[in-house]
């Protein structure tokens, strides 16, 4: 889980998710796909110094909302229920949701009248009861039917404090989506749902609040059951190709992303979703970007790169990008799940461009504590853009004994 730092622009976890019986949650927060890279002269000459093999998140076969209808759900009482609802429309009127989820066979989102609730929020909830309240709602048709396409989106004020599998909302994560068994439930006996709480930093909770809701819809959308039956995500199984991907933020195609939350559009934070086709491109794989922006990162040649205990291990990257751009810094971040041993991470080099080379070392501790019969050092190496935008661009590595 993350932690939700002071300077969200930053870094923010939004997201979590914990394995819970029988409902697999998974958490929460996109554009267009990239058209191919234009090339107009101006980059005449200059060639990528490596393709980034970036991961393809595969289908899985589990149940998409291909038709989805988005069902915003309030509390009269709540101050930010008019804005929302504004928000809503936006959505339902610009080409962001389509545009992110066109390429994993998702149609045009419908968005349902919003519903109001009349009852007073409750000072805390629990997924627990949010499951039984589902159920109830849509039991007395305070909610509307559950169908195979629904989406709920549970908005809860300020003043009520969400909880899931011992987590705390705004502390461990921003919002989650879930599915649970419902009275009608067309989703294999279930109605998919996303809770957004109402998270507040530096006066941005409307803006905080569409950053976590986005990342919560598309990920319904195109993975409603998780774990229950995987739509759209990424293996995460320890020795997997994509398991250092998964570890970054999540198997969701918005999780592959959180790197690039907040991007304003128009008055909102969204979150920037992953791109199969923008990835295979060599374009920012987190969409919508800007293409005639330059899209840099540093490769190695494995994400994962096993070790032996008490070695010093040298891991090569290479600066590339796919048009000419100013020098970029790099970083070295810790993500979670926690490693199992501080490798500390060392770069030979900190400033680079396309076609440098930068050296890696890591070092394993002659006893590294063992997990699951392995002892894992996980770190991304982050590319930083120059221009205080905030966007990096992660770049996963395991070290893994043995
Ligand atoms: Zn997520």
């Amino acid at each position: 889980m993350r932690v939700l730092p002071a300077n969200p622009r930053f870094r923010v976890g939004g997201q979590t998710m914990g394995p819970k019986t029988p409902t697999l949650l998974v958490a929460l927060l996109m554009l267009h796909p990239a058209c191919g890279s234009s090339d107009d002269g101006a980059n005449a000459g200059f060639a990528p110094a490596a393709v980034p093999s970036f991961p393809q998140v595969p289908y899985r076969g589990g149940p998409r909302l291909t038709e989805p209808e988005i069902i915003p759900v309030f509390f009269a009482s709540d101050p930010l229920r008019d804005d929302l609802s504004q928000f809503y429309q936006w959505l339902d009127q610009t080409d962001y949701l389509t545009a992110a989820v066109k390429e994993y066979g998702i149609g045009s989102a419908t968005l349902k009248t919003p519903v109001i609730l009349t009852t007073e929020a409750p000072k805390t909830v629990d997924d627990v009861d949010i499951a039984t309240f589902l159920a109830a709602a849509t039991g007395d048709k305070t909610l509307p039917p559950p169908g195979a396409n629904s989406a709920f989106v549970l908005h809860y004020p300020a003043s009520t404090v969400v909880t899931l599998g011992g987590a705390k909302g705004c502390e461990q994560f921003g919002g989650y989506h879930g599915r649970t068994s419902v009275p009608g439930g067309a989703l294999q006996g279930m109605v998919a749902y996303s809770v957004v709480p109402r998270c507040s930093w530096d006066g941005e909770d409307l803006r905080l609040t569409t950053n976590f809701a986005t990342h919560e819809i598309v990920e319904t959308i195109t993975d409603p059951m998780g774990a229950l039956d995987p739509g759209w995500q990424l293996d995460d199984t320890p020795g997997s190709g994509t398991e250092a991907w998964a570890a970054i933020g999540g198997r969701e195609l918005a999780d592959l992303c959180e790197n690039q939350m907040y991007h304003a559009i128009d008055a909102y934070w969204v979150q920037d979703i992953w791109s199969n086709e923008a990835a295979a491109a060599f374009l920012n794989p987190c969409q919508p970007g800007d293409a005639d922006r330059a899209f840099f990162t540093v490769v190695t040649d494995a994400t994962i790169v096993h070790a032996a205990p008490g070695e010093e291990v040298s891991i090569e990257a290479i600066a590339t990008s796919n048009k000419p751009t100013a020098d970029w810094e790099l970083a070295v971040s810790l993500y979670p799940p926690p490693s199992d041993f501080d490798g500390a991470a060392k770069l030979s080099k900190t400033s680079v461009n396309n076609g440098d080379r930068v050296v890696v070392t890591v070092n394993v501790p002659p006893v590294p504590p063992m997990n699951a019969g392995r002892s894992v050092y996980r770190f991304t190496i982050d590319s930083l853009e120059a221009d205080a935008s905030g966007f990096y661009h992660p770049w996963p590595v395991m070290v893994v004994v043995p």
